[in-house]
């Protein structure tokens, strides 16, 4: 769903459901299915086992879901690019979540790996990946984390600015390297969701104008340490259909198409941001159509101007880990509000909130719940659940219709939380960050271990160790 304020009654596109205890399939990876007691089961094993092993909140990723996404776009995105004769290459965009066992998966699935911080590309590291297979973009990366990054052996880095450009130049000829680049180009197509605006300049602090791109290419061809192989654009998140996309690569590959006459330009690099079904009734554009429309787009563009079709670049964050993550709460109380027009509202509190999934706070994202300790034949009720922080906005699923005799104890499942969540948590409150569980073939493993309070205090100067130097 877009973003959207806070319903104050019930949203239009929100539906009673036949049954408060039905998985809808787009929202939930392909291994929940509830077993003979009505017990959620994601990855084979029991949301019941995961909260006696784990505790909640709790972060659960189905490593399959994962693995089938990353391998799923990868054939997708290389299929549409082989229909007209050229190669794709799929990076993974590490912000939407990052782990050393999420980077072994989606490179063990054949994708490479987009970080934009040093951190990000310690982990990457970490997991053992090859640098040769690691992008790096972002707006202000300092000197430090280019200098890692090249004395790394970093594959590409992506040109953000004229500052960084020269301080780039100035890092490669200290190093006495080579560094393969891109320039990170604003199409002026901004896309959220259904809709797309298309600008001549784009007014955010991505990258470079159109206008000034030729300039900084020229530039950076001049610089004997740097290897430009071409434009980079990404044009928003949480994106359904092609014609954002379409739109965005008609302006570049004209950009493209000016820029040949100074040299050959292998990739075009076009970013990620393909949506995710939140509720029942998102409906994604399947990443086979988009990843062909897509392609056929650039295609044309290039037959148009008669040149060669460059080899294509893509980064999906969200559509690789996004639905193949759900978070487990336990309800610690409820409560009924009676709203207008003859309407109830049932708050219910789980034990995490903003601090486990900043989205619904951040920018009104929805997400849907669902009962996952058990199943009810109780009435659906219309329920808002909220998590134990400090600020009334903190909401973690807005509208849902949940089993009406749900209570304390019962565990509460809220699916599609792979993406922008564990990598968006906070303290807030000071509430330790959940462990991360993988689930697959009915085991469950940490593989991010879930703070403590005494982590929280070791950070704290002023509380004293202990002999074993324990906060
Ligand atoms: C955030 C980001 C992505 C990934 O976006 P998703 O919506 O998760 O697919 C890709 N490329 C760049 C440059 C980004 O900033």
């Amino acid at each position: 769903m877009s973003a959207a304020p806070h319903s104050s009654t019930v949203p239009s596109w929100l539906v009673r459901p036949d049954d408060a205890n039905a998985l809808a399939e787009a929202v939930w990876p392909v291994s929940a299915v509830r077993d003979e007691h009505g017990v959620l089961e994601v990855g084979g094993v029991a949301a019941t086992a995961l909260r006696e092993g784990f505790g909640t909140p709790l972060y659960v990723l189905d490593e399959d879901e994962v693995r089938a996404r990353a391998a799923r776009t990868l054939a997708a995105f290389r299929a549409a690019a082989a229909s007209h004769g050229v190669a794709a290459r799929v990076y993974y965009a590490g912000k939407a979540f990052l782990a050393t066992e999420v980077v072994r998966w989606v490179m063990d699935e054949g994708l490479a790996v987009d970080v934009c911080t040093s951190g990000e590309l310690a982990v990457a590291l970490a997991a053992g990946a090859d640098p040769a297979r690691l992008g790096f973009h972002g707006n202000n990366k300092s000197v430090r984390e280019l200098e890692q990054a090249v004395s790394a052996g970093i594959g590409s880095i992506v040109i953000d600015s004229w500052i960084e450009l020269e301080r780039l130049s100035a890092i490669v000829e200290r190093l006495d390297a080579t560094q393969a680049v891109l320039l990170r180009v604003n199409s002026g197509v901004h896309a959220e969701t259904h809709d797309f605006l298309a600008t001549a300049h784009e007014d955010q602090k991505f990258g470079f104008t159109l206008e000034d791109a030729p300039a900084a290419v020229a530039r950076i061809r001049e610089l004997d340490g740097l290897d430009f192989v071409g434009l980079h654009c990404h044009i928003g998140s949480q994106i359904f259909g092609t014609a954002g996309f379409r739109e965005s690569a008609a302006r570049v590959v004209e950009l493209h198409a000016d820029l040949l006459a100074g040299g050959e330009i292998p990739v075009l690099n076009l970013g990620g941001g393909f949506g995710i079904a939140y509720t029942s009734v998102d409906d994604p554009t399947p990443i086979e159509e988009l990843a062909q429309g897509i392609a056929d787009a650039v295609a044309q563009e290039c037959d148009v101007r008669g040149i060669p079709m460059p080899n294509l670049a893509f980064e999906p964050g969200r559509a690789i880990v996004g639905p193949a993550g759900i978070t487990l709460y336990e309800v610690g109380t409820t409560k009924s509000v009676h709203l207008d027009h003859d309407l109830t509202r049932l708050y219910v509190s789980v034990d995490g909130g903003m601090s486990d999934n900043a989205r619904p706070a951040l920018y009104g994202a929805q997400y849907s719940a669902r009962l996952a300790s058990r199943t009810s034949d109780a009435e659906p009720a219309l329920a808002r659940v909220v998590g134990l922080h400090c600020e009334s906005g903190d909401i973690v699923v807005d509208a849902e219709y949940l089993p009406g005799d749900v209570a304390p104890g019962d565990l509460l499942a809220v699916p599609a939380t792979g993406a922008y969540c564990f990598s968006l948590a906070s303290n807030y409150n000071w509430v330790p960050r959940p462990p991360v569980v993988a689930v697959r073939g009915g085991t469950a493993r940490v593989i991010v271990r879930g703070e403590t309070i005494s982590d929280l205090l070791s950070r704290d100067a002023g509380v004293e160790a202990d002999s074993e130097g324990n906060a």
